[in-house]
């Protein structure tokens, strides 16, 4: 299996690299050159199957010669043997055809975890291989960081920098960051908004020169790996509720685009999947995009769902490259648009394109609050702010007769103030991590200044 960039201009790589380098050398994003299908057969065949043996039969095809299969196994199962829920990623029902899939069982409460522990696991394996160290460098409006710092943390071969926005992210999540004793963990409070923080992560890895000089590997929701880990909860949840013999649908809360887009793989591969719905906060702009092709990028407005909070939605430049044939110019100019405009403009062919895979809608600040509290009166469910999105435009889009898989993409415990406000009911955090508030926070302070950054990482790691 070999790896393309969406761009068109950069190496083709094995499943291995392209974990390692994230970023393509020519500003684009990795994707398979075929997508491996699964019959109707091998989808039958992964009813009562565990978690486990699913995400194998799933990712098994587009590892390649990377791992062996004994090796992914193990990886497989170190990677979920850390999660709260036996079912790894299990299912409530809400209402008639409606189910919420609880992503939140991982260690840091969040869907995150899915992909970040399993690349800590497949990191290990490769630099333990091949004897070398790598220098991790993430961007995170909250959910990302703490779940990479979780992954990473004590690995030998690893030294993890997470860059988030001072002051912008819940006190969870950066307690998540900033308690890890391990030595190989720094956490970065940077001045600024999370789009600020991804533009100067991107900024380090188009300088080759720092790139090749510390090893620079990537782990944010672009890195392939994270992708297809995603993938297999849509077949998990989609066969327990009767696939293949019957369409499922699904509404994903998305900030990035990573999510989703698995949801779309899963559908190219062969899962049947009716809608894929895209819910949005205030910052709307997939939203606006989808149904106008206007791609113009606005500045943040903070929610109280932190996680959706951008405007540059990274993946979303896979979903392009699929509408466009695989074209890698026409993304690289959309691309060129974007950094030198600040937008793009879609044609009505390529809309047209888009929405045959996916529906969109957006949520406001009030009607987040508003469905928390209904969530809770009406299906004795307390959601976090960005689960809340998603069953908000599901309960609006979903059709009757299929049954809407709506991701529930984070504890509500994640986000106490917003579910406080909307219930008078603050959310405890499991058991597991009751004691997070008591731990010492280690932070560094850093501006909004590559220079200064990328000092800081070459003093640190030569420690
Ligand atoms: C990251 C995140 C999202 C958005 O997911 P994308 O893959 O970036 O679209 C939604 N909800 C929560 C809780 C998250 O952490």
């Amino acid at each position: 299996m070999k790896y393309i960039s969406t761009r068109g201009q950069a190496p083709t790589l094995t499943f291995e690299e392209a974990m390692l380098t994230g970023l393509a050398r020519d500003g684009g994003l990795y994707v398979p050159e075929t997508i491996p299908q699964m019959s109707k057969d091998d989808i039958s065949a992964m009813a009562g199957l565990s978690y486990e043996e699913v995400a194998f039969r799933v990712m098994r095809p587009y590892i390649g010669d990377s791992f062996t299969d004994q090796e992914f196994k193990e990886i497989i199962a170190k990677a979920y043997s850390g999660f709260g829920h036996s079912a790894r990623a299990p299912m409530v029902q809400l209402d008639s055809n409606h189910f919420l899939l609880e992503l939140f069982h991982g260690p840091t409460l969040a869907f995150k975890d899915f992909a970040m522990q399993l690349i800590g696991q497949l990191f290990q394996v490769a630099l333990k291989r091949s004897n070398e160290r790598v220098t991790i460098v993430g961007a995170t409006s909250g959910d990302t960081g703490s779940a990479a710092i979780e992954a990473f943390k004590g690995l030998d071969a690893v030294d993890v920098f997470i860059l988030y926005p001072h002051g912008r992210v819940s006190e969870v999540q950066r307690r998540q960051m900033t308690t890890p004793t391990e030595s190989n963990v720094h956490a970065l409070a940077m001045d600024g908004h999370f789009d600020d923080c991804q533009a100067r992560l991107k900024d380090m890895f188009n300088d080759f020169e720092f790139r090749d000089g510390v090893r620079l590997a990537g782990v944010n929701s672009i890195n392939w790996a994270r992708v297809l880990a995603q993938v297999v909860y849509y077949f998990t949840s989609a066969v327990s509720l009767g696939a293949p013999d019957r369409k499922i649908s699904f509404t994903v809360p998305t900030g990035n685009f990573g999510d989703i887009f698995a949801g779309f793989i899963a559908k190219k591969m062969g899962l049947p999947i009716d809608q894929l719905i895209v819910a949005t906060n205030q910052n709307d702009i997939l939203h606006r995009c989808l149904s106008t092709g206007e791609y113009i990028t606005d500045s943040v407005i903070p929610s109280i769902s932190p996680s959706m909070d951008i405007q540059v939605s990274s993946n979303f430049e896979r979903a392009l490259f699929y509408a466009y044939d695989q074209d890698g110019a026409a993304i690289s100019a959309l691309m060129e648009d974007l950094k030198t405009t600040g937008g793009f403009t879609l044609s009505q062919g390529i809309i047209d394109r888009l929405s045959q895979d996916f529906v969109s809608g957006r949520v406001s600040e009030s009607e987040t609050s508003a469905q928390i509290t209904k969530s809770l009166a009406v299906h004795a469910e307390l959601l976090c702010p960005h689960s809340a999105i998603g069953v908000d435009v599901a309960d609006r889009l979903r059709k009757a007769d299929v049954p809407m898989v709506t991701l529930a993409t984070a504890h509500p415990a994640k986000f106490p103030d917003a579910v406080e406000a909307a219930t008078n009911i603050r959310p405890p955090l499991p058991a597991r991590m009751s004691d997070l508030f008591e731990r010492n926070e280690r932070v560094t302070r850093v501006g909004n200044d590559l220079e200064a950054l990328k000092s800081l990482v070459m003093e640190r790691i030569a420690k």
